[in-house]
């Protein structure tokens, strides 16, 4: 589980837009730009190189 706090203060490293939860599948996504960041053992991995595109 992400801290909802921690997620409002996250941005997307690659476009500084907003990112949500994606709870079934425990990626952040970015909605702006899509790329899907893992999340390992509850802290998330906001790295461009760690993201997979959709
Ligand atoms: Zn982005």
């Amino acid at each position: 589980m992400v801290d909802k706090e921690l997620l409002e203060i996250l941005a997307c490293p690659d476009c500084k837009g907003e990112v949500e939860y994606d709870e079934a599948n425990e990626k952040i996504i970015c909605c702006k730009c899509g790329l899907k960041y893992p999340v390992r053992d509850g802290i998330p991995v906001m790295l461009v190189e760690e993201a997979e595109r959709s």
